[in-house]
Parts: structure tokens; C-alpha cells; sequence
């Protein structure tokens, strides 16, 4: 996905965050498009999808791209995606990759994170789910 900056947004913390996300999301459905070709039983059915919720303040950001493992979600998430505190205060994701279980991140309180498998998951779906509480403001 190509990249929009301008003075303007480069100092818009809300776009910075939501560029982010969906650089992310784009280039996991890339992915998995790309694997599609070479294996016949990956259905690529590329779709991003925000979805607000009012009451709750949250903002969930759901691609069917290809998903993290549990390794990723611990090791490679990084700049892009820590970008997400600048307007939440709490982040949880989900994510199922195709050959593995899925994992649930979720931030603690000093600046950690745990990873654990997603006991409420249903399977059998692919991609990633990223629900952002956000700040009052
Ligand atoms: P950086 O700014 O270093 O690219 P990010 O947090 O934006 O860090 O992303 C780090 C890595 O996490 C990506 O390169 C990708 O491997 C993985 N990742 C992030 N978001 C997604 C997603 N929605 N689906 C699949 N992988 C993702």
C-alpha cells in the first residue's frame, strides 16, 4: 500500500496510528494473497474492516490477512504498532494464523504484555483483530 504523508498528517497523532494499522493489515492480506497462489486450499478473501463501538470507546481494526503466531505477537510487533498508545489506553489482539492456534495479546499495566492461547476463539477463521480502548479525549 502506498504511503500518503503530508506536513499536515505527519503531526496528526490519529492518523499516525490509524496509517499504521492499516499499512499492517494491507500487507498481511498481501501475504496471504501471495501464498494463495502456490496453495490451492488458502482461500484469500482480502477484507479490512473497522469497526467503532460507541458505548464501549473502542475501535476494532479486523483484517483476514495471515495472521501472527504466537511468536510474532511476542517478538515483531514494533513502532508501527505501539503507535496504537498514543490514543488508547488499553489494546488487545487476536490473531489466528493458518497452522496455528489462536493467540491473544494484551497490554498490562508498566508498559508489559502477555500472549496466551485464545480460549474463545472460533474456529476455523484466519487474519488479525486489534481492538483499541481509547482515551477519553
Ligand atoms: P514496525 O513499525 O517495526 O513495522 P509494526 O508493529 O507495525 O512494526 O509491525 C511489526 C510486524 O508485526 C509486521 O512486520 C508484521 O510481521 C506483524 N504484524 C503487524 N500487524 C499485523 C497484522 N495485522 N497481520 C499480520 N501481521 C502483522
Amino acid at each position: 500500500m502506498r504511503k500518503i504523508t503530508g506536513a499536515k498528517s505527519l503531526y496528526c497523532t490519529s492518523e499516525i496510528f490509524f496509517r499504521e494499522l492499516i499499512n499492517n493489515a494491507s500487507n498481511a492480506l498481501d501475504k496471504i494473497e501471495f501464498e494463495s497462489h502456490t496453495n490451492k486450499n488458502i482461500l484469500d478473501d482480502g477484507l479490512i474492516r473497522l469497526i467503532p463501538h460507541k458505548a464501549n470507546k473502542t475501535l476494532s481494526i479486523i483484517d483476514t490477512g495471515i495472521g501472527m503466531t504466537r511468536a510474532d505477537l511476542a517478538y515483531n510487533l514494533g513502532v508501527g504498532f505501539y503507535s496504537t498508545y498514543l490514543i488508547a489506553n488499553k489494546v488487545i489482539v487476536t490473531s489466528k494464523h493458518n497452522d496455528h492456534d489462536q493467540y491473544i495479546w494484551k497490554s498490562q499495566p508498566g508498559a508489559s504484555f502477555i500472549v496466551a492461547k485464545d480460549i474463545n476463539a472460533q474456529q476455523p477463521s484466519r487474519g488479525t483483530n486489534i481492538t483499541l480502548f481509547l482515551e477519553d479525549n
